[in-house]
C-alpha cells in the first residue's frame, strides 16, 4: 500500500466541474439569520406562487395508498395524457424527473469524450453541466442582447459536434426566440449536418408565453428527427418538488433516452399528480394571469428605481442592481430571497421570480429601502 491511494480517483472532467448552486431554501436561511420561517419570502427558484393544484394534490393523495409497488416504468396514464393534450403519439414521450432529467438523458445517450455540445452564454446551466459530465467538449457562444444568438450558435457548430441546447424562453435571462427564427435555425441545421446534431429546445417556460407568441413546437418534432422539445411540471403547474418533465422527439431519437433511461425515473406521485395537472386548465389560466400581474408590478418598480432590466418572457426577472453580492445580502437580512446570477458570468444582475402581489410588494419595499441607503 502506498500513500498514493489516498485520494479518490475520478476522472478530471468530473473533478473540474462547478456544483449547480440552487435557490437558498427558506429553512436554511431561518436558522442563518435566525428569522421565523413563516416571515420569509423565497423568490429564487421559479417556482409557482400559488402552491400546488388542490386537483394534483387530491390525485397524489389517492396514489399514495400504493406507494409499496414501483411505479409503471412506462407511465402508461400520463404518456396517454400527454399523447391528447398534444397530439403525438406515446411512443414520441420520454418522461423525466424533471425535464432536467431529460436534458441529462440526452447528453448520456449522444455526448461522450470527443464529441461536443453547444449553447449560449447566460443560458440554463444544467446544459453546461450535462455536457461536463460526460467528457465532452462545451462550446459556449457569446450571448446577443443576453439571449441566443443563434446566427454565431450555427456557426459554432463543429465536427464532433452532436447536440445544441436552446431555452426558449431562456433562463436566469427571460429572453425569447420567435417562432420564424426558430424554425430557420431548425432548416439551417439539417441543411448542413442533417441528423447528425440533435437541437434540444427546451421550453420550461412555455406556458408563460403570450398568446400571439405561442407556436407549435410540437409540429416541428413531426418535422425534423434531430429535434426534442422538452417541458416540465415544475413551473407553471407548479409541482416542482414531485419532479415531472417529458420530451418529445421521433421514435429513433426517443429510443436511444430509453435506453439510458432509468427504469423508474418518474415516481408514483409525481405521475398521478402531473396527470391531474396537465388537465387543470383553470389552474394553469390563473398561473399565467398571476404571472402576467406580478410581472407588470416588478417592471413598473424596477422602472421608478431607474434600474435596468431584461423584458421577460418567463416567470421572473433579471434585473442590474450594480453590486448584486451585498444587495443580496442586505434582502437576506430582511428575509427576501432572491438568485443571485454571478456563476452564470452576470455579477451586477439578480434574477427574481415572480411571486404573489404581497410577496413582490415585500421584495420591491425592501430593494427600494437598500438603494436609498447612504
Ligand atoms: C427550471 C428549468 C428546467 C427544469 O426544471 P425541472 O424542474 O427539472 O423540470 C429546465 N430548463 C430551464 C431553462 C429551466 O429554467
Amino acid at each position: 500500500m502506498t500513500d498514493t491511494n489516498n485520494t479518490l480517483a475520478a476522472p478530471a472532467h468530473v473533478s473540474a466541474i462547478a456544483p449547480y448552486q440552487a435557490g437558498k431554501p427558506i429553512e436554511e436561511l431561518a436558522r442563518e439569520f435566525g428569522l421565523d420561517p413563516a416571515s420569509i419570502i423565497k423568490l429564487a427558484s421559479n417556482e409557482n406562487p400559488l402552491g400546488m393544484p388542490e386537483s394534483a394534490r387530491k390525485a397524489m393523495l389517492a396514489a399514495a395508498t400504493s406507494l409499496a409497488r414501483y411505479p409503471d416504468p412506462n407511465g402508461f396514464e400520463l404518456k396517454s395524457t400527454l399523447s391528447r393534450l398534444y397530439g403525438v403519439p406515446m411512443e414520441w414521450i420520454t418522461l423525466g424527473n424533471g425535464s432536467n432529467d431529460i436534458l441529462e438523458l440526452v447528453a448520456l445517450a449522444l455526448l461522450e469524450k470527443g464529441a461536443s455540445a453547444v449553447y449560449s452564454q447566460h443560458a440554463f446551466v444544467v446544459y453546461r453541466l450535462a455536457t461536463q459530465a460526460r467528457g465532452a467538449r462545451h462550446i459556449m457562444v457569446p450571448a446577443r442582447d443576453y439571449g441566443h444568438d443563434l446566427d454565431a450558435m450555427l456557426e459554432a457548430i463543429a465536427d464532433d459536434t452532436r447536440v445544441v441546447f436552446i431555452a426558449n424562453p431562456n433562463n436566469p435571462t427571460g429572453t425569447f426566440v420567435p417562432a420564424p427564427r426558430i424554425q430557420a435555425f431548425l432548416e439551417q441545421v439539417r441543411a448542413r449536418h442533417g441528423q447528425r446534431v440533435v437541437v434540444v429546445l427546451d421550453e420550461a417556460y412555455n406556458e408563460y408565453l403570450d398568446p400571439e407568441q405561442r407556436f407549435d413546437s410540437v409540429a416541428w418534432v413531426r418535422e425534423f428527427p434531430n429535434l426534442i422539445v422538452s417541458r416540465t411540471l415544475s413551473k407553471a403547474y407548479g409541482l416542482a418538488g414531485l419532479r415531472v418533465g417529458f420530451g418529445t422527439a421521433q421514435p429513433a431519437l426517443t429510443d436511444l433516452l430509453n435506453r439510458v433511461r432509468q427504469p423508474f425515473n418518474v415516481n408514483t406521485l409525481a405521475q398521478a399528480a402531473a396527470i391531474a395537472a396537465l388537465q387543470d386548465k383553470e389552474f394553469l389560466a390563473r398561473a399565467y394571469q398571476l404571472n402576467k400581474e406580478g410581472k407588470a408590478q416588478l417592471c413598473q418598480a424596477f422602472d421608478a428605481l431607474k434600474l435596468q432590466y431584461v423584458p421577460s418572457y418567463g416567470n421572473f426577472v433579471l434585473v442590474r442592481v450594480g453590486d448584486a453580492a451585498r444587495i443580496n445580502l442586505e434582502l437576506l437580512k430582511r428575509g427576501v430571497i432572491v438568485r443571485p446570477v454571478a456563476g452564470d458570468g452576470l455579477p451586477e444582475w439578480l434574477r427574481i421570480t415572480i411571486g404573489l402581489p404581497h410577496e413582490n410588494t415585500r421584495f420591491i419595499e425592501a430593494l427600494t429601502e437598500i438603494l436609498r441607503a447612504p
